[in-house]
Parts: C-alpha cells; sequence; structure tokens
C-alpha cells in the first residue's frame, strides 16, 4: 500500500517536479489542503456508520442470506449452508472457513446470516477502516502553511544549531535530463535564444550542444555589437 501511496504521489508531482524548490513545497501544501479538505467534507456527507461503498456491499451481501439456512452450534459458533456448501462462522473470532471474513476484516454473506440470527448489529463486525468516524478522523488535521519565517517562533536551542550540507558524491552518467537547463553557466544564457524552459526540455542532447554553439555565438556578437557602438553622452 505505502507503494501505491507513493506512485500516486509521483504522478501528481510528475510536472510540478520541474518548478523551483519554493514553489515544488507551496505546489504540494496547496493540493494535500485540497485533498484533505475535499475528502474530509465527502466524509461528512455519508449518512451512513459505515463509508458509502462498504455500506453497499453490506445491503448486496444481506440480500442473499435470505437463502442462506442458519445452525447455532453455541452463541458464537453457527453453521451457515447455502447452495449445498457448509460454512461455519465465529462471531467472536471474527471468522469463516470461507475465509473472506478474517482476510477483509469484513464481514461475509455468511458472518451476516449469523449476525441477523443473532440480532447483532453489522457494523461491530467490520474492522474500522470501513467506519465512518475513522475516515472523518483521518481528514481532520488541517494542512496549513508554513507563514513567512519572520512569525517563526524556534526554540533558541534550536536555532543555534547549524546545520550543514550533507556530504555527497557526484554521480557518473552526466547530468539528468531535466536539470540540465539549470547546470547551463549564466554566461551561456543569451538574450533571445534560450526563449522558455519547456521548449528546452524538449530537446535532445545533440540540439542541445548545438544550441549552447549558437548560444555562445549570438553573445559574443552582441558584445561586438555593443563595444562599435558610440557611448551614451
Ligand atoms: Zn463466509
Amino acid at each position: 500500500m505505502t507503494i501505491n501511496v507513493a506512485e500516486c504521489i509521483n504522478s501528481c508531482l510528475k510536472f510540478a517536479l520541474q518548478l523551483p524548490l519554493m514553489t515544488l513545497a507551496e505546489f504540494i501544501t496547496n493540493m494535500l489542503q485540497k485533498w484533505f479538505h475535499d475528502h474530509h467534507a465527502a466524509a461528512r456527507s455519508m449518512r451512513h456508520r459505515l463509508i458509502d461503498a462498504a455500506h453497499l456491499v453490506i445491503l448486496k451481501r444481506v440480500e442473499k442470506c435470505d437463502f442462506m439456512t442458519v445452525n447455532p452450534i453455541d452463541w458464537n459458533i453457527f453453521s451457515v449452508r447455502h447452495k449445498g456448501k457448509q460454512r461455519m462462522v465465529d462471531l467472536a473470532r471474527k471468522t469463516c472457513t470461507c475465509n473472506k471474513f478474517q482476510m477483509d476484516f469484513f464481514p461475509c454473506s455468511h458472518a451476516l446470516a449469523a449476525a441477523r440470527e443473532r440480532n447483532l448489529d453489522f457494523t461491530s463486525l467490520c474492522a474500522n477502516y470501513y467506519k465512518r468516524e475513522t475516515l472523518i478522523d483521518a481528514y481532520s488535521v488541517p494542512i496549513v502553511h508554513v507563514g513567512h519565517p519572520s512569525s517563526w517562533v524556534v526554540p533558541s536551542d534550536i536555532a543555534a544549531r547549524v546545520v550543514l550540507n550533507p556530504k555527497t558524491k557526484r554521480q557518473s552518467g552526466g547530468v539528468p535530463t531535466r536539470l540540465w537547463l539549470m547546470k547551463v553557466p549564466v554566461e551561456l544564457s543569451p538574450r533571445n535564444i534560450v526563449a522558455s524552459a519547456a521548449s528546452v526540455i524538449q530537446l535532445d542532447t545533440t540540439n542541445k550542444r548545438a544550441l549552447i554553439k549558437k548560444a555562445i555565438k549570438h553573445n559574443k556578437a552582441v558584445q561586438d555589437e555593443d563595444e562599435l557602438l558610440p557611448e551614451a553622452p
């Protein structure tokens, strides 16, 4: 699940990763703010104790219960027969021999049939993941901006710490394509040739080298031209 979440975040930041660092941080903050607000509002709008998706599954499974034969073995254990198959349900341990109950932490149709026999609340058989209150709690913490650094209250012992840059070793293999533009020396950026970062990023290596040569040539021509111009009085 962690990998899926990481992949989801990465895909959302696919284009934002080309932004400057502070702009990227602001973009992430705004994105999380919207997510948390929308999901919190959606959770609060649900009318049942379970989340909507779980509630619909319960309704479908309860319909099947009408065609099941339930025989109590003791207070918690039931034998449930359906379409020639016999299942054993343990409501105390929240297990069923079909394995759905203990795998999903969510009652299968056999467990629901057994619970109905005991007049047990279906919600008590579901894990907290499926409950509306859990969803509301998950998104109840607001994502706020850190504000201007001048407004920060930093403890003196933290402010006194000196944080040095980490020791890193330059990796072989050249500069990644998207970082290429950031590595171009300032003197190689001419006035008119490199019009936008987006157009440069799309070029292949050969075109980039040609562009640098063209930029140098253009800069030199502009400098020569400036030297030939008479000085302003
Ligand atoms: Zn079952």
